[in-house]
């Protein structure tokens, strides 16, 4: 397919801000897609691959900007220059090749299959000569590029898109286009991608019209899968009227979930983000061969950190380095290492147990978890329709330093990526959110060089809105914690704005806040303003789709409004 086809329909998707009338467009689009184009279906999302892969194109702006410079002979310093002035890397890459255009003449006809193949080629590349061979790699896409072509290869380089598109518009966008938008099939859809994370996939069997051959699709051992969300109460009560009695009551540890995969004697690990981590937990991996039978399975579990000395729990933000550790493996392991909370089973020994009961399933893992202490664990638990007993739970769950408890419906099926009533959340109320940094502000004095102000955004639909601004809670060196130096290292390539002290990024780095109080502000877009946020820890296993949502903001706006008036 050319690529051009694809660049009109980015640039139609965002000529509007509706979302119905983007479904409208790319439903149009997909009706016409043959089978052999459907990996254009990853670079709707910006992506290259299914989101399960890992692969990602992960390019800096520098590179791009030296590889807009060779393809249109303009200077490096003057392509800097008109970022700066323009603030968006793609419509400069539009602009100096519109201005080449005029002088050139020569046409190649650049197809998706290219732009695919060479954009493959950048995760793969290592070693020596690496940045020269992705750099002509891009210049040969750009090279051939039309404007409007340069504009969105160069966004999706640099993972800025811009077009407003989500898995969910492409799904609604699918029910549209082969099944005449029949409410009753969305679901269906949606389980279909959340089980196998692959949109093509999907797609092949949706164009076909095959309602029924979706629900055939199957979890596959050694591909993530995404993980069961759960749901907030605020008390036992509220919890047994979501969940019904009996129910399973499980302590809420304070790590960070684990997917487990194993296949004979192949052992994979992955986040909620379905990033594979075995290689971080070399201890994790030698758990599961000990101490749980079965040739193959996959397991839910959250993994706790504790103190090797003192064997006292730690909260998730100590053991956090741990998952984007590349070097030094086994010394951060003797340091911090991790215990494994098993709570769920999701294949076993060749057979999928989704559609399986809570109930089942958590016997199936208690039957084949060996209990080690410290190392691996099936999940404290306790089966009750006792409010009293319960509540007594609860209250020791606190009391052995974990966050809360789980309440778990015993018939439910595992719904992966829904966060449906079949499991619920209840910790005592804290005030605390997960955010993304969207901006920040360059410090002056002794901080100048470093960013030492972030603006954090919550989530709204497509969008990220402002919401505050945070400067405490993080160290001034950088061995001592999260240090402002560290985080404006991970700012500086994400950064699409710059204006005097103020940058704008891309909405990449999910951190966790605690609050004093929420207030009404007409500063912040998204209408609300945290008094006294304090950074407590980054979140690299939480994706975009999971931090705080406006509504929750509103809804624990209005509770605290209630806890004022009645508390
Ligand atoms: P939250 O991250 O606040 O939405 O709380 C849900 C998370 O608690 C899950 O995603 C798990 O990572 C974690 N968790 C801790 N203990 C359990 C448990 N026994 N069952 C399920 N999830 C748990």
């Amino acid at each position: 397919m050319r690529y051009l086809k694809l660049a009109e329909l980015y640039e139609s998707l965002s000529s509007t801000t509706k979302r119905l009338e983007k479904t409208d467009i790319l439903s149009k689009f997909l009706k016409e897609l043959s089978e052999s184009d459907r990996d254009v279906l990853y670079l709707l999302l910006g992506d290259i691959y299914p989101e399960y892969n890992e692969k990602k194109i992960g390019i800096s702006n520098q590179l791009v900007i030296k590889a807009i410079s060779k393809a249109t002979g303009v200077n490096s310093d003057k392509v800097v220059s008109e970022w700066k002035s323009i603030g968006d890397l793609g419509k400069v890459a539009e602009k100096l090749t519109k201005n080449k255009k005029q002088i050139t003449l020569q046409s190649h006809i650049l197809t998706t299959e290219k732009v695919l193949e060479n954009m493959r080629k950048l995760p793969e590349l290592e070693g020596k000569g690496t940045v020269d061979k992705k750099i002509s790699l891009i210049t040969e896409l750009l090279t051939s590029a039309s404007p409007v072509e340069s504009l969105y290869i160069v966004r999706t380089l640099i993972g800025d898109l811009r077009i407003g598109i989500k898995e969910s518009t492409i799904r609604d966008a699918m029910l549209n286009a082969f099944f005449e938008g029949r409410k009753e099939f969305a679901e269906k859809i949606q389980d279909a991608i959340n089980k196998t994370n692959d949109l093509a996939e999907v797609f092949d069997i949706v164009k076909k019209r095959k309602i029924g051959e979706l629900s055939k699709l199957k979890v596959e051992i050694g591909k993530p899968i995404k993980v069961m969300l759960a749901q907030k109460a605020k008390t036992i009560k509220e919890g047994f009227e979501i969940v019904g009695k009996p129910a399973a009551l499980e302590y809420k540890y304070d790590g960070f979930r684990l997917l487990i995969h194993k296949k004979g004697n192949d052992v994979a690990l992955f986040t909620r983000r379905l990033e594979n981590v075995t290689k971080q937990f070399p201890e994790v991996v030698d758990y599961i061969k000990k101490y749980v039978k079965g040739d193959s399975f996959i397991l839910d579990s959250e993994a706790v950190g504790f103190d090797s000395k003192t064997k006292e729990y730690k909260p998730f933000q100590s053991i956090s380095q741990r998952i984007k550790r590349k070097y030094d493996i086994e010394k951060i392991q003797n340091e911090l290492p991790v215990e494994l909370n098993i709570f769920d089973i999701l294949f076993y020994n060749g057979k999928s147990l989704l559609e399986e009961s809570f109930a089942k399933r958590s016997k199936l893992v208690r039957e084949i978890v060996k209990n080690q202490p410290y190392k691996i664990i099936s999940s404290k638990q306790i089966i009750t329709d006792d409010e009293k007993k319960a509540e007594a739970f609860y209250k020791q769950a606190l009391k052995d330093n974990q966050e809360g408890v789980m309440m778990k419906n015993l018939d439910a099926p595992y719904d992966p990526g829904k966060r449906v009533g079949n499991m619920i959340k209840i910790k005592p109320e804290e005030r605390d959110f997960d955010l993304v940094i969207t901006g920040g502000e360059y410090g002056t004095g002794k901080r100048s060089g470093w960013i030492s102000s972030f603006i954090l955004s919550c989530r709204s639909g497509d969008k990220f809105l402002e919401i505050g601004k945070v400067g405490t809670g993080f160290k001034e060196k950088k061995d001592e914690g999260v240090s402002f130096e560290e985080l404006t290292e991970k700012i500086k390539p994400l950064i699409t704005e710059e204006k005097g002290k103020e940058v704008k990024i891309k909405p990449k780095i999910v951190v966790a806040v605690t609050y004093q109080e929420i207030q009404k502000s007409p500063t912040y877009s998204s209408g609300f303003a945290l008094r006294f946020p304090r950074f407590t820890a980054l979140r690299p296993d939480k994706p975009l789709s999971e931090i705080t949502s406006l509504k929750e903001v509103e809804k624990d706006f209005e509770n605290q409004k209630r806890n004022w008036q009645y508390g």
